[in-house]
């Protein structure tokens, strides 16, 4: 059986989850949905990053423990994915007693390998980076170029992972595999920081106690980036469960930020390797979500939390936002009018008009039992080349594209209505041909969008009569023309997605 292995970065417990997060995690659950209704095993991870100083000094502030701390700040998360549907499979956090075993066993195995060393290191120091940088990266002055507050001086013993002696290894890798990291133009740019030159990097710290200690050396914890990237070898059993990591290794999807390809294109292939490991399939990068073409962050105070705006787009309207006006690449700007836009476009005016009428003449026309569509509808043909492209994108990891082909359905099913009039008809044979090839329209799409419409889907499924849950439909038979079987009560409803005024 085909596998599908789907993670989005953890979430660091100091952020507060915002629109950001949300984009990256709703795209990861459409995959997760798609690859479901394919009939593949999948398996969705996603988390909190809960360890380092930050995590540390921010519990201090608080008068709590890191472990209380991290305890409401993760929840957060977790509350958040609730209200947007997101159905992971797991929900991992770095503090947990399976990530410190797999955290030691994976950077013993590469220190075992000789790919570990113990040397001295002094540098400038952001603590809200959690990172070490030269004088000459340091902006007005000395301050750290991303928060643009003071970096403090730090000396200590550090253990060193030899990166430079990767290069030609990931160099290979990149050459075996041209899909591995997409788009072209972040992998172009994760091979550009490999030929520029890959110096030894720092992994441990002893100036701070809340991390994973190094099982060779308890004087240390692993530096906080490099336990998170493991996460995604713990949940999928490195350490504990050998046969559970064969099956899911390294067939793994990584969505990420373009923020962190350094350490997911570079570092993360490279300490696997280290280990003895298979660097992960694919690495699938994307932009950031744009505020007014800036990038959300608390010092601007563009920062805005998904739950703004369940209230007025619903939780499909919002899922649908992201994955259909969004294109997972490049930089998007969230824009309110853009989002009001497209949810009347194409769900209010678009699905939610096309069920509305349907049900309508439906009730009026055929008393309220649906009739079977006609199998040799030119909508059929639509159809059949709409799932051939819907399929293509979710394939590529591109949903606006899946979902913009999805609604040429739509919008055929609609222009046909428009065309036959069917409201004007008397009832008959003709009628029932036109309204039964939209019934049909509706099941699949139904289907098609379910990735996306978490809830509509289903509730567009049951007014047409049709028994059971879409999610447990399989693809690609039931996404053929003809499956809506006819003779089903049809019932009318409150409107899908009322109109928002802009
Ligand atoms: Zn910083």
């Amino acid at each position: 059986m085909a596998r599908f292995y789907v993670t989005t970065p953890i979430y660091y417990v100091n952020d507060a989850p915002h629109i950001g997060h949300a984009y990256t995690t709703v795209t990861a659950d459409a995959l997760a949905r798609w690859h479901r209704l394919l009939g593949e095993e999948v398996f969705f991870l996603t988390g909190t990053d809960e360890h380092g100083l930050k995590v540390q000094r921010a519990a201090e502030a608080s008068g709590r423990t890191p472990r209380e701390h991290a305890d409401i700040t993760s929840r957060r998360y977790r509350e958040v994915w609730a209200s947007l549907d997101i159905a992971y499979d797991d929900f991992i956090r770095t503090t947990e007693p399976r990530h410190y075993r797999t955290t030691e066993q994976l950077m013993q195995a590469a220190y075992d390998n000789g790919w570990i060393e113990l040397r001295h290191y002094e540098g400038l120091y952001c603590v809200s980076c959690e990172a070490y940088y030269t004088e000459a990266e340091l902006v007005d002055g000395g301050l750290c170029p991303i928060h643009r507050t003071p970096v403090e001086l730090f000396q200590e013993e550090n253990y060193f992972f030899k990166l430079s002696a990767f290069e030609d290894r990931l160099l290979e890798w990149y050459d075996r595999y041209p899909g591995a990291v997409t788009p072209e133009g972040k992998r172009n740019e994760a091979i550009g920081l490999i030929r520029g030159g890959l110096r030894d990097i720092s992994i441990s710290r002893t100036s701070i106690s809340w991390g994973v200690p190094v099982p060779w050396d308890r004087a240390h914890v692993f530096y906080v980036w490099y336990d998170a990237l493991i996460n995604y070898a713990t949940a999928a059993g490195y350490g504990s469960d050998p046969d559970r990591f064969a099956r899911w290794w390294p067939a793994v999807h990584h969505l990420i930020g373009k923020d962190i390809l350094r350490f997911h294109c570079v570092y993360w292939p490279a300490l696997l390797m280290a280990a003895g490991i298979d660097p992960p399939a694919r690495i699938a990068v994307h932009g950031f979500l744009l505020v007014g073409g800036e990038k959300m962050s608390k010092t601007a105070l563009n920062q805005i939390a998904p739950g703004d705006l369940i209230p007025t787009f619903g939780v499909d309207g919002v899922r649908y936002h992201f994955l259909r006006d969004q294109a997972f690449g490049p930089d998007g700007d969230f824009s309110y009018e853009a989002m009001v836009a497209r949810y009347n476009a194409d769900l209010a005016n678009n699905l939610g008009n096309l069920l509305a009428r349907v049900s309508t003449v439906v009730e009026r026309k055929c008393g309220g039992v649906g009739p079977a569509p006609n199998p040799a509808s030119k909508l059929g043909a639509s159809a059949e080349a709409v799932y051939e492209a819907a399929a293509a994108g979710w394939a590529r990891i591109a949903p606006s594209e899946a979902l913009e082909a999805t609604w040429r359905l739509v919008r055929d099913a609609n222009a046909a209505l428009e065309a036959a009039e069917p409201w004007k008809a008397e009832p008959g044979p003709a009628v029932d041909e036109v309204l039964g090839d939209a019934l049909e329209v509706l099941r699949i799409v139904a289907l098609l969008a379910s990735p996306a419409l978490s809830r509509a889907s289903q509730e567009i499924w049951q007014r047409i009569g049709l028994p059971g849950r879409v999610e447990d439909q399989r693809l690609p038979g039931a996404a053929a023309w003809g499956g809506y079987p006819g003779g089903l009560a049809v019932r009318r409803g409150e409107p899908l997605f009322p109109r928002i005024r802009d």
